[in-house]
């Protein structure tokens, strides 16, 4: 296995629609054990294929649920159906998001508090699931990935100005800003 360098906003593979997975075959293998094990090193609990510069439709997770699900798991060519996101203004404490492709930061998102998750495992049998509470942020915010859009593109007003700034402190507006897990310092201190 090997650890996988993690992209940063401005990596445009961030910010595209990635592409669905059509072969199930021995490279994907590869790429989802490499992805668990960047994954884990992370201190993540999610890893979207195109946080390690992979346009595919995939993401790992390795979060402990109360729904019954494997707290170790792929979904490939995910589709979630989404409970009603709450308009009301963000707990600054308690729904507090992080992305290690926007390292060192976290800011505060409402989200759905159940999804239903369909998609195929590594193999390309179907799969199915609901997920509730943390569990469901993380399925919404891998999710989010491969469409494009990290969690900072969904801010309020507020937190939007915030995160800019940061953007713009950090040269996070070009390619090529990169971290190793396991390597560099753990951007959340973990
Ligand atoms: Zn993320």
């Amino acid at each position: 296995m090997t650890v996988l360098p993690i992209v940063v906003h401005g990596n445009p593979v961030l910010h595209r629609p990635a592409a669905p997975v059509t072969s199930f075959d021995d490279d994907l293998k590869q790429l989802i054990a490499n992805m668990y094990e960047t994954q884990e090193l992370s201190n993540g609990v999610g890893l979207a294929g195109p946080q390690v510069g992979v346009g595919l439709r995939l993401f790992t997770y390795k979060f402990d649920n109360e729904d019954g699900v494997p707290p170790l798991g792929v979904v490939v060519n995910p589709l979630l159906t989404l409970g009603k996101i709450s308009t009301s203004e963000p707990d600054p404490e308690e729904e507090v998001e992080g992305c290690l492709s926007f390292p060192g930061y976290s800011f505060p998102l409402k989200r759905a508090e159940w999804v239903t998750v369909s998609g195929q495992d590594a193999d390309g049998n179907p799969l199915k699931f609901d997920a509730t509470g943390w569990f469901a942020r993380v399925m919404q915010h891998e999710t989010d990935h491969l469409d494009g859009k990290l969690y900072v593109n969904r801010l309020n007003p507020r937190y939007t100005k915030k995160y800019k700034k940061v953007v713009k402190a950090e040269g996070w507006t070009v390619d090529g800003n990169s971290w190793v897990p396991g390597v560099d310092p753990d951007p959340f201190g973990h």
